[in-house]
């Protein structure tokens, strides 16, 4: 809707501190706009203000410097990705990935307050470790994070390493006389009363857990890790 060309004056002046009565200079909005835009203008035509430069100096101040890194976001199963951006080894922002298959750049209320995480005072940095009848946690180091979950595995896997185990195990045979795709698939034929040895390597004791904000690349070697170790339990957070 145009706006009346003689709107009346909206005075932006305040009245004289004498009490005189009498009012400055009044101005409407439309006459400050026209103030600002021609005196930015020039003073730009004067070389006061070279507005290129501005520009380009303010985009090199936000950008400079700054590397971005793909990530996930670490609370729920779902795996939106992220962005953030790092300079000098400082986060400085995360926001989501328009070129993730999972969400396409949006992110859920939980997601979008991911960076408070990061910044929270009560943030674990460092390894904890409460020793047996203790009442209070402790910081370590990551050494002595590792060494100690080596050798509480080792220990573990040893103590209860089942190497073989006798089974019910049926033959698994092929019947080529048939011809026929499906009646020829292989299949197994139940045996009665024959228990076999079988070697099966592995450990009941020890399970392995991953998270949705771990990446198929460190899945799989979640997975070798696991399986290396004999450990059958392996879940994942979002099936708990
Ligand atoms: S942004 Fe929301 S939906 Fe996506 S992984 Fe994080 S918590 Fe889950």
């Amino acid at each position: 809707m145009d706006e009346p060309q003689d709107a009346p004056a909206q005075s932006l002046s305040k009245s004289p501190a004498d009490g005189s009565g009498t009012s400055g200079p009044t101005f409407s909005r439309r006459d400050l706009l026209k103030l600002t835009f021609s005196g930015g203008a020039g003073l730009a035509l004067d070389g006061f203000l070279d507005v290129s430069a501005v520009r380009a100096a303010t985009k090199d101040l936000k950008l400079s410097d700054v590397s971005e890194f793909t990530t996930s976001c670490n609370f729920c199963s779902c795996g939106c990705g992220m962005i953030a951006a790092v300079r000098n080894g400082k986060l400085l922002t995360m926001e989501g990935d328009y070129d993730h298959i999972v969400n396409r750049g949006s992110l859920c209320v939980k997601g979008i307050s991911m960076f408070s995480t990061h910044t929270s005072p009560n943030r674990l940095t460092t390894p904890r470790y409460r020793a047996p009848g203790s009442d209070h946690w402790e910081d370590i180091s990551w050494d002595d994070a590792i060494d100690r979950v080596a050798k509480k595995i080792r220990k573990t896997r040893d103590e209860t390493w089942i190497a073989a185990e006798k089974v019910n195990a049926p033959d698994l045979v092929v019947d080529d006389a048939t011809g026929d795709r499906i009646q020829s698939a292989p299949r197994f034929v139940p045996q009665a009363d024959v228990d076999k040895e079988v070697p099966v390597n592995r450990t009941d004791a020890i399970g392995f857990m991953g998270g949705a904000q771990n990446t198929n690349e460190e899945c799989y070697l979640f997975q070798k890790a696991a399986r290396l170790l004999g450990l059958p339990y392996v879940e994942h957070q979002a099936r708990l």
